[in-house]
């Protein structure tokens, strides 16, 4: 079992944006101290930190300082360079570790990998050269092309019906290594948020169901609308896959059910999730505090729900020429706002969330959807 670190400890994070950012207010807020790698001088977590390097995630130089101060090092993101990570881990404590990272970092790895612990994912190609594309595709037609790498909130994805449009999507993608994946038909989407630590203590929060628009989260709702069954299934699975990648921290687990309530893995997280943002208020510990306790070698903190909630995000397309009115919601006794602090607003850029609690997830809905039109009509 690894060594406990404590407050007032030096914890380091690759990257801060906004969940670099709740990691550092859940660290300092139990009494440790964190240093921020980013080269953005604004990013979100950067006046937060107790130190914030303002540096490639490959400069050598400041991934050995973050090395030589931190007494251990997290990621706020897949999409750091592994390795990056194998660099730190001579010499501190990383968690995740880069294998685990550099599973979530490729589709075609993530999906094998998942695929051979024996849990279902969508029939996929891996699509590396465009002789890939020459086979029989019937099997992943219609289809969605991914790119293995760097894609989010539904970037680098392509939807297309017959060969001859995958094909013509993988020359737009510029022949990068993509997955090709049938489109399944959704019940529903749901996450599971596990945390897992270092002696092999993992809990999970409840199951999220989350709804997407124009690929990316709009809202999540707690407790999903499923039954208990599929929800512990899961649950189950989602833990089963941390163990057998020997997780340590918190990882996000994306899945769709299909028709007969069967349970697909869609992706993983190796951090905390958009998803997992209701645990800020709704939750006992939430999935950042999570992310600190297992960094630092503490067993998982309560996962339990103290309340329905319904999480909303805050896109840049609320922001026309001003701000919204924030009023609207901070008039509302049951409405906790959370902005990342972002200087320029963007369509589709995450500025922040609101999580609503409420006695039914009903009502949570019905509310949190009203408030979310107030402010796209002001
Ligand atoms: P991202 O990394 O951008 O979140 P995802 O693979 O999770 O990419 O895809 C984004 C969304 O697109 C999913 O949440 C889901 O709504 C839809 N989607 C992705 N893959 C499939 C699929 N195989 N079948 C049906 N819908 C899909
Ligand atoms: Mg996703």
């Amino acid at each position: 079992m690894s060594v406990h670190i404590l407050p007032d400890a030096m914890l380091g994070i690759l990257g801060g944006g906004q969940l670099g950012r709740m990691f550092t207010l859940a660290a300092r807020a139990m009494g440790y101290r964190v240093s921020v790698l980013d080269p953005d001088p604004d990013c979100p977590a950067g006046n937060l930190a107790d130190a914030h390097l303002r540096a490639h995630y490959d400069d050598a130089a400041a991934l050995h300082s973050l090395a030589a101060t931190c007494a251990a090092v997290t990621t706020e993101f897949e999409n750091v360079p592994a390795e990056s990570l194998r660099l730190l881990q001579q010499t501190t404590r990383v968690r995740p570790s880069a294998d685990c990272v550099s599973i979530a970092q490729d589709r075609i790895c993530e999906k094998r990998y998942i695929a051979q612990t024996g849990i279902r994912v969508a029939p996929f190609v891996a699509v590396e050269i465009a002789a890939d594309l020459a086979r029989d595709l019937s099997a992943y037609l219609p289809g969605i092309l991914k790119v293995a790498r760097l894609g989010y909130d539904g970037k680098g994805q392509i939807r297309v019906e017959t060969p001859d449009e995958a094909r013509a999507a993988f020359l737009q993608m510029g022949c990068r290594a993509c997955v090709l994946e049938r489109r399944l038909t959704l019940k529903s989407e749901i996450s599971v948020i596990v945390v897992r630590s270092s002696a092999g203590e993992a809990a999970c929060f409840p199951v999220a169901e989350n709804q997407h628009a124009a690929g990316i989260l709009e809202l999540t709702i707690v407790p999903a609308r499923i039954a208990a069954e599929v929800a512990e299934r899961a649950r189950r699975l989602a833990l089963q896959l941390a163990t057998a990648m020997d997780y340590i921290g918190v990882l996000a687990v994306e899945f769709f059910i299909v028709d007969d309530d069967e349970i697909v893995i869609n992706e993983i997280a190796p951090r905390p999730h958009n998803s997992g943002h209701y645990t800020l208020d709704a939750c006992v510990a939430s999935q950042f505090e999570q992310q600190v306790r297992a960094l630092c070698g503490l067993p998982p903190a309560c996962t339990r729900l103290l309340s329905p909630v319904v999480m909303v995000n805050l896109l840049g397309d609320f922001w026309r020429n001003d701000s919204p009115a924030w009023d609207r919601l901070l008039s509302q006794p049951n409405v906790k706002l959370h902005l990342y602090g972002k200087k320029t607003a963007r369509i589709g850029r995450k500025m922040g969330h609101f999580n609503l609690l409420a006695e039914d997830v009903t009502q949570a809905l019905v509310q949190a959807r009203k408030l979310k039109q107030t402010l796209e009509r002001c």
